[in-house]
Order: structure tokens, then sequence, then C-alpha cells
């Protein structure tokens, strides 16, 4: 099993489909082993995507994490982070495809609904940056042997 962290971002929360992006990931058959709603600051925006803190749209990709609260969630599965980084589709709105995330519900670069760790190494850290360990559950899923039968 493995752990994916999602932010859905302000572009989500404003437009009021929050419920609707976290029933794709249910009906998925993902887990939500944590979720909580948060402010970010500068410091852990920094942090976050600081492989982007060079380049000239930084400052507006942090306002734009600022404008609301976003929803932080961990989500469980096998391959989660996978599974998950296909379901939101590329960066850029316009380009993903119909049938994803960013495909369905956004036209930006910027704006783009989600976030989503885009590797094991990555989600485990991320996972640690915006959760105590006492916010990420682990409890039964009846539904596990159904889901997922053998592999
Ligand atoms: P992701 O892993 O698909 O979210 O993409 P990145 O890690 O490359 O970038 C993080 C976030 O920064 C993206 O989800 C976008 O919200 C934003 N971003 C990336 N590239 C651009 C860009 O060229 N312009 C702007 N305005 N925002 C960008
Ligand atoms: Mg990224």
């Amino acid at each position: 099993m493995e752990k994916t962290l999602v932010i859905l971002k302000p572009s989500a929360v404003q437009r009021s489909i929050v419920g609707e992006v976290v029933s794709r990931f249910e009906k998925k058959g993902l887990q939500i082993v944590g979720m909580k709603m948060v402010s970010l600051s500068d410091s852990i925006l920094e942090e976050h995507y600081s492989h982007l803190k060079e380049k000239p749209f930084f400052k507006r990709i942090k306002d734009s994490m600022q404008v609301s609260p976003v929803i932080v969630m961990a989500l469980e599965g096998l391959e989660a982070v996978e599974v998950v980084r296909m379901m939101a589709g590329p960066t850029n709105g316009r380009k993903a495809q119909p049938g994803t995330i960013r495909g369905d519900y956004s036209v930006s670069v910027q704006e783009n609904i989600i976030h989503a760790s885009d590797s094991p190494e990555t989600a485990e850290a991320e996972l640690k940056r915006f959760f105590l360990e006492n916010e990420i559950f682990n409890y039964p899923s009846p539904a596990f042997v159904n889901l997922y039968a053998n592999d």
C-alpha cells in the first residue's frame, strides 16, 4: 500500500467542486486516510514549491494558493501516487485529457484544481509537510478485498 498527498487548491475550493473531486477519488477506490482544511503560509509554500522558486511566476503561484484555504488529503491505495497523478492529468488544464480532473475542470496552467505528489519519495516528504503523525489514520476498508482481488 502507498500513500499520496492531494491538495484541493483554491481553484477547487472557490468554485465549490471539492465534493465532486473528492468523490472521484472515493469512487476510484482510494481510501481517504487524512483530510483537513488549512491556510498555507508563505514558508510552507516556499518549501512545497521550492523547485519553482526561481521562476518568474513563483509569486503568482504563491498568491494563488493563498486566496482561500485549501483542503489537504492523504489517499491510500496500491500504487496510489501514480493512480492519482493519472487522475489529475498534466499540469496545463488546456492540454489535459477530458476524463482527468484537470481536463474536466481547468483551462489554466496555474489554476489547475489539485496538487498531487509526483513520486513515492515526494509523497512521503509532502505528507510529513502537511500532516502530523496522528492526523493520518489506519482503519479497515471493508471494500478492500473486492477492490483489488489479488493485484
Ligand atoms: P504539477 O506537478 O503538475 O502540479 O506541476 P509543477 O510541479 O511543475 O508546478 C506546480 C504548480 O505550479 C502547477 O500545478 C501550477 O499550479 C503552477 N505552475 C507550473 N508551471 C506554471 C507556469 O508556467 N505558469 C504559472 N502561472 N503557474 C505554473
Ligand atoms: Mg509538481
